[in-house]
């Protein structure tokens, strides 16, 4: 179904009126690139021309199928618990209930986001077998929307890591080449929605780890402004710069779950008392309006992410995107941070130091797997160096030094100075201009083992992302193209907006991705499955 009526029927719950006939020009590439998964299950539910059982068992399928090979998950739902849930919106549907915004959508949950009734490890070896009480509240959110949790994602221990090879259990691959990282560090859940296993994940973002998997996996990926979703229940990495965000295959899905999960929370201060606004019906469709959709949008290049140390095939696809966007109608030009730089230096100390604290529960005896000793001071370190993996070790060193007497000064205080600078610098960049865009990442996704050894190299590779968090901002991935030839690897574009401004990134991403015209971002390992003979 083509998304103007999809929109229409998202927005009035009834058919949609005539489409206009002008301005079709970009009709043929729109269901490519921006076919909304969690629209057509709400309106075949609607309609009752699919129900949510056949939907979900459809889902399953080809998790399982994929599983063995990209090994997205930590923990997968049993079956038949899934297909109780989609049973239960069938029988809704049958008393004429209108269904829910996310009425039998399969979602899948980074596991360092609590869920009652499945485990959650947070990817650490230290918090094998935990269940937690309660579920985090854009869990809670997502379930009473008639979401349907078919799993848990895995990650790079606690959030700290660029690859998913991190994770204390196992790595996972990158679906549209197995030997490569799907990045991180929420790898699993963009790894699971880019093979199909789930209609939408939910992950967390410090420094990049939704927006850098986005871009390896070719998937759309949000990381919304600091406070706008609830933190409580996502085991915490750095606090002050944290933020639960989520993947779709389009920016209409992406959006759908933001909006869901916003909100304030009186179980997180820090969450903001803004009102959500309605991000879904705000997407227009490129049929319903003139070839230049993005007249009048001013959009600054960042000039610091597209010179020395980034991949030129990257530059070359960012630079063609902007080119795009331009003639949809934006204003492009180029605008300087000139403390780029500064960001990934001063995120690793701030990040390290808050980690260092929040990482100081898991003890064996307040939280963790305790390894028995008759001392209490041995219990606590034999635990410890137990549970935890070397990365984790390495942060919670670093942390603890930066914020030492004596050296508080020269590392902790001085990054936030340079924090300071760095929002500062976006403030000023986001006077001029609607949105910013730079690549996601310096490169497309590496080889799994390339990096592991590399902490530093591994690092590096988090240069586009991580000021947004020291700035609190949002920023939306969108998949623009692919590098590398015969076998190609997908890129993606960051949109980067002023602070509660998530409705104008997905306004922009949802024109741009309809018409990416003819590219499609389905990766072949799924292509082949789906053209494989059912056994
Ligand atoms: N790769 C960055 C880090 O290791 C970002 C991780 C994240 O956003 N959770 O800290």
């Amino acid at each position: 179904m083509a998304p103007a009526v999809q929109l229409a029927q998202w927005r009035l719950a009834r058919p949609a009126p005539p489409r206009p006939r002008r301005a079709r020009r970009y009709s043929a590439a729109v269901a490519a690139a921006a076919r909304s998964e969690v629209l057509s299950i709400r309106e075949a539910l609607r309609q009752r021309s699919r129900t949510a059982a056949e939907t979900a068992a459809e889902w399953l399928d080809r998790l399982r199928a994929a599983e063995p090979a990209v090994r997205s998950f930590l923990f997968v739902e049993e079956a038949e618990r899934v297909l109780n849930q989609a049973e239960e919106a069938d029988r809704a549907a049958r008393r004429g209930a209108a269904p829910a915004p996310l009425a039998g959508v399969l979602v899948a949950v980074k596991d360092n986001i609590c869920t009652a009734d499945m485990p959650s490890t947070g990817g650490s070896r230290i918090l094998e077998g935990y269940r937690p009480a309660y579920d985090a509240t854009a869990v809670r959110k997502l379930r009473r929307s008639g979401a349907i949790v078919v799993g848990k994602t895995n990650l790079d221990e606690f959030g700290m890591g660029s690859s998913t090879e991190g994770s204390g259990f196992h790595a996972t691959a990158n679906p549209w080449d197995l030997a490569r990282v799907p990045g991180g560090s929420s790898g699993g859940s963009a790894a699971a929605v880019a093979a199909r296993q789930c209609v939408v994940a939910l992950g967390s973002d410090t420094g990049g780890s939704v927006r850098q998997p986005a871009s390896f996996c070719g998937v759309v990926g949000v990381k919304p402004t600091y406070g706008r979703v609830s933190r409580f229940g996502l085991m915490a990495y750095a606090s002050s710069l944290d933020a639960i965000g989520c993947f779709g295959s389009s920016v209409l899905d992406s959006a759908a779950v933001l909006g869901v999960i916003s909100g304030h929370d009186r179980l997180d201060s820090t969450s903001s008392t803004r009102d959500v606004p309605d991000y879904v019906s705000g997407l227009i469709s490129v049929d319903a309006m003139s070839s230049k959709p993005l007249k009048g949008t001013r959009i600054g290049m960042i000039r610091e992410t597209l010179g020395e140390g980034v991949d030129s095939e990257i530059i070359s696809s960012i630079r063609a995107a902007a080119t795009h966007l331009e003639e949809l109608g934006a204003i492009i030009s180029e605008v300087s941070l000139p403390s780029f730089d500064l960001g990934l230096p001063a995120y690793y100390i701030l990040a390290s130091s808050e980690s260092s604290s929040n990482l100081s529960r898991y003890d064996g005896v307040r939280y963790g797997k305790q390894v028995p000793e008759d001392e209490l001071a041995s219990l606590y370190g034999s635990s410890r160096a137990n549970g935890f993996g070397s990365e984790v070790k390495m942060r919670i060193l670093m942390g603890t030094y930066a914020l030492s007497a004596g050296y508080y000064d020269a590392y902790y205080k001085r990054a936030q100075q340079v924090r300071t600078i760095v929002q500062k610098s976006f403030k000023d960049a986001l006077a001029e201009n609607d949105i910013l865009i730079s690549p996601a990442a310096p490169t497309a996704a590496y080889l799994i083992g390339e990096k592991v050894n590399d902490p530093l190299a591994m690092y590096a590779g988090d240069i586009m992302t991580v000021n947004v968090n020291l700035a609190g901002l949002p920023a939306l991935v969108v998949p623009c193209g692919f590098v590398g030839g015969n076998s190609p690897l997908p890129v993606g574009l960051q949109m980067i907006g002023a602070a509660f401004d998530e409705g104008r990134l997905f306004k922009v991403g949802h024109i741009f991705e309809q018409t990416l015209k003819g590219l499609s971002f389905v990766p072949p390992t799924v292509l082949q499955q789906a053209s494989a003979p059912v056994s």
